[in-house]
């Protein structure tokens, strides 16, 4: 009894250490942020191995790309970022290996333009955002379908049919959060973080956003920025503002104390989860390195904060 059990470990093991070794050496396709990964990886199946350029926590708008990515992007078929600006320190390396003839695809290409925020102190940039909705989000499907499918056209079909099915789950997510963000008393319906990462969220579930940074984290905060915001906060009697997993935490500490307000937890605004952390509200159990687990717990945290 004990020996064929002990082999079939090893032999799963020996397996499972073959399959990683392969996949991590040089994934097929290259994602910028883990939201890309995660929809690239649904979509792509098991057909196409995928990698992630940025890991859990990482600020996309301050990421810069090392040798190692460079040398991993060069060697992918397909690279998938998010465009309208976020990987602003990447824009030049991509047009750069998009005229080498790489296939280069921002995923918010498929956005129509009449959907995309440009908030009036952006120079006329688009919101990058994007994911804050995911019924716009789910806008994105295509463009990964069409790009997979032009670089992998054997299995275009089965792109074609989990990316069908993909927009399904982020209409019934998108549905979901509406009705969850209707259980707050409408007057508190005011949402405070670190940077303005959530006005296409605010504008899909109903809350009013307000950012102490801009819609980049790119540039410091003010010492006026600050006292607005403390300002604005007392007067809406808001009871709680949020901290995010990929900025640094001290400034909403700092307003939270000044303004004296709590800290009604961390929000994923621009980066998922680690891998394997499973939260569960309400029953539901979740993973937050998922982008629909990311999305309901950024929800479950402000309904109940807020209400
Ligand atoms: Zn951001």
């Amino acid at each position: 009894m004990k020996a064929p059990l002990t082999f079939s470990l090893l032999l799963g093991l020996f397996l499972s250490s073959c399959t990683k070794s392969s996949r991590t050496e040089s994934p097929d396709v290259i994602a910028t942020t883990t939201m890309i990964a995660d929809m690239v990886r649904v979509i792509a199946g098991e057909d196409v191995s995928v990698g992630a350029l940025m890991r859990p926590g990482v600020d996309p708008h301050l990421y810069k790309a090392s040798p190692a990515d460079v040398s991993k992007l060069n060697q992918a078929k397909v690279i998938f970022y998010n465009g309208l600006l976020l990987e602003g320190k990447m824009e030049d390396l991509f047009k750069r290996l998009a005229t080498d003839g790489k296939a280069v695809r921002a995923v918010s290409d498929t956005v129509p333009q009449e959907k995309r925020l440009a908030p009036e102190d952006s120079e006329g940039h688009p919101d990058p955002h994007i994911w804050g909705d995911a019924r716009l989000w789910a806008s994105t499907v295509d463009a990964v379908v069409a790009q997979l499918s032009a670089t992998f056209p054997e299995h275009k079909e089965d792109f074609e049919g989990r990316g069908e099915g993909y927009k399904v789950d982020l209409e019934t997510l998108h549905r979901w959060a509406v009705k969850r963000v209707a259980k707050i008393p409408e007057d508190r319906r005011k949402l405070v973080t670190s940077h303005d990462a959530f006005a296409y969220f605010g504008q899909a579930y109903g809350l009013e956003v307000v950012g102490v940074q801009g819609i980049s984290t790119a540039s410091d905060p003010s010492v006026a920025d600050r006292t607005r915001m403390v300002d604005f906060i007392k007067a809406n009697g808001i009871t709680a503002i949020f901290v995010e997993s990929s900025v640094n935490k001290t400034l909403i500490e700092q307003i939270a104390a000044d303004a004296d307000v709590s800290v009604g937890g961390e929000l994923f605004s621009d980066a998922m989860g680690e891998p394997g952390d499973v939260r569960t509200v309400n029953g539901d159990s979740y993973d937050v390195s998922t982008y629909i687990g990311m999305l309901k717990h950024n929800v479950n945290a402000i309904v109940e904060a807020l209400r």
